[in-house]
């Protein structure tokens, strides 16, 4: 028979004590959900069944126990660290689940710049890891919007990827070993190896999980060497994105490394460079690492944009004042609250990636019908910002008014409107629905259709490391699978 909530919280104490299981309603109610459901949070609605506690785990130990005394009893865990999620990962799709909140796991636990690799536990938050490395002249290379939020465990879960991913990578790249709880499996350790053929990467079972398979208790990350003094900041305006990507792709297949390759369109790009860019598209590239390869990089680019007429110079100082403030600021938090609810204009995004040969096609597409068919638009752009040998990716973004609907149909109305429409036409195209936000609860229903045939391996890994179904249930997998 399943545990009441008050049976569940007495059993918590048990493993971590009372202090560090909070049944606060408030916090409750916010653990209940992520970003993606702000709109109706700011309002007050919360219509996820709310946690019957929020676990705050300070070892490995405490997590194993904890997951095991779900596995044994059928209650479903969320695993947690930065909170910065935003396609619904963190939502609580079940009644009487568990939050397990990995974010007092905040230990560095070594760096090795012999070996060139970091090991934090997972409740590190990658500004203290990459400010800490910078101090000793080094980097994780990870550098997504959200890192002065993130932590390490999320960041493995999600697949997240970092503004310098063409030169990085994303996070699968980066990650060296792992250590993970799981519930039919109990403490797991990758070693940490530079390379290794004994049978399949093990690795990238728990890389990109999203807590649905297992807990990321600690992750080693490679290092690199930090060169600021050597960056080249190069940008352009043009006309066209179809010049763009063809800009793209050219610096790509010749085999440069930019670590910062972005195209903007004219809408994204007036809200990012409306004092240099009015009515242009914009090309941005950084260069970096030893001085010999950032200037050879900077000045191939600057050839192979030379080829193309219509695009003109930007001065290279507005380009690196704009990175300087890239980075999502937490502290505006309260004020993005104020503005959307005073307005009830909202900004929400998807991303999404495809080949060269079909990513302006799935840009023209999206664009047309999003403008087409979704009422009160207030901005609607894309960009690219991480590129590949073989493709791209495409951020959507939208803003939209709010109106003649209630708090809760927001979702329905625009956000999961518009994201249909762009995950159709690019999975339509054999494009992939999801670049790196995650899949969370909300694109679940279209992931038997972006995996096709191989959609059967995804199942009989949930099956296989998952068997009572207590893993962040409806994540990745709809509920009902
Ligand atoms: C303003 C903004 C900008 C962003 N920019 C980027 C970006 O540039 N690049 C990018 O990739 N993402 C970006 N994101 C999305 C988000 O920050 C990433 O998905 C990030 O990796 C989440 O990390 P977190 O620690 O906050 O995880 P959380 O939000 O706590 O969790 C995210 C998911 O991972 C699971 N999870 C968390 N911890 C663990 C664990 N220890 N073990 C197993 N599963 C776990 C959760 O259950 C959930 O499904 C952005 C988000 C915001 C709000």
């Amino acid at each position: 028979m399943a545990l009441s909530r008050e049976q569940i919280v007495e059993e918590l104490i048990k493993i971590v004590g009372e202090d560090r299981v909070v049944t606060d309603e408030q916090v409750l109610k916010e653990s209940s959900v992520d970003r993606f459901r702000r709109f109706e949070a700011y309002h007050g609605v919360f219509r996820m069944p709310f946690p019957a506690a929020v676990v705050n785990v300070q070892n490995t130990e405490e997590v194993e126990g904890v997951i095991r005394f779900a596995n044994d009893n059928g209650v479903n865990v969320v695993p947690r660290t930065g909170h910065s999620a935003t396609e619904g990962g963190l939502e609580t799709a079940l009644q009487n689940s568990i939050v397990v909140d990995g974010s007092g796991m905040n230990k560095i636990v070594n760096i090795d710049t012999y070996n060139m690799q970091a090991t934090v536990q997972c409740g590190v938050s990658l500004q203290e890891l990459d400010d800490r490395l910078r101090e000793e002249g080094y980097t994780t290379g990870h550098s997504p919007q959200s890192k002065p939020l993130a932590q390490l465990g999320g960041l493995v879960a999600t697949r997240s990827i970092g503004q310098f991913s063409t030169l990085y990578g994303g996070i699968e790249d980066m990650v060296v070993g792992l250590e993970a709880v799981f519930p039919n499996g109990g403490i797991t350790r990758i070693k940490n190896v530079p390379r290794r053929a004994a049978g399949p990467d093990i690795r990238h079972v728990i890389i990109g999980n999203e807590g649905a398979l297992c807990y990321i208790t600690e992750v080693t990350v490679k290092i690199f060497k930090y060169f600021p003094e050597n960056n080249r900041f190069l940008g352009y305006t043009l006309d066209h994105m179809k010049t763009g990507f063809e800009i793209l792709r050219e610096v790509m297949v010749n085999g440069y490394r930019p670590s910062v390759a972005r195209l903007y369109d004219v809408e994204d790009g007036s809200y990012h460079f409306s004092h240099f860019a009015e009515g242009k598209c914009v090309l941005i590239f950084v260069t970096e690492g030893v001085k010999p390869i950032a200037d050879a990089t900077a000045a191939a680019i600057e050839e192979i944009v030379g080829g193309y007429d219509e695009c003109e110079q930007v001065d290279p100082k507005l380009i690196e004042r704009w990175f300087a403030h890239l980075n999502w600021d937490p502290a505006n938090l309260v004020a993005e609250k104020n503005e959307i609810m005073e307005t009830k204009n909202i900004c929400n995004t998807t991303e999404i990636s495809g080949n060269w040969g079909i990513i302006h096609e799935i840009y023209e597409v999206c664009m047309q019908r999003v403008r087409n068919e979704i009422p009160d638009l207030t901005l609607l752009g894309a960009h690219s910002s991480h590129s590949y040998l073989n493709g791209t990716n495409l951020y959507f973004v939208y803003f939209y008014n709010v109106v003649d609907c209630r708090p809760e149909e927001e979702l329905t109305k625009y956000h999961l409107a518009i994201k249909k429409i762009i995950v159709d036409e690019t999975i339509k195209a054999g494009g992939s629905m999801c670049h790196h936000h995650g899949v969370g609860k909300h694109r679940t229903q279209w992931i038997e259709k972006e995996y096709g045939s191989s959609y059967f391996i995804l199942r009989t890994l949930k099956k296989a490391f998952d068997p009572n179904g207590i893993m962040n249930m409806g994540t990745i997998i709809p509920l009902e699978d």
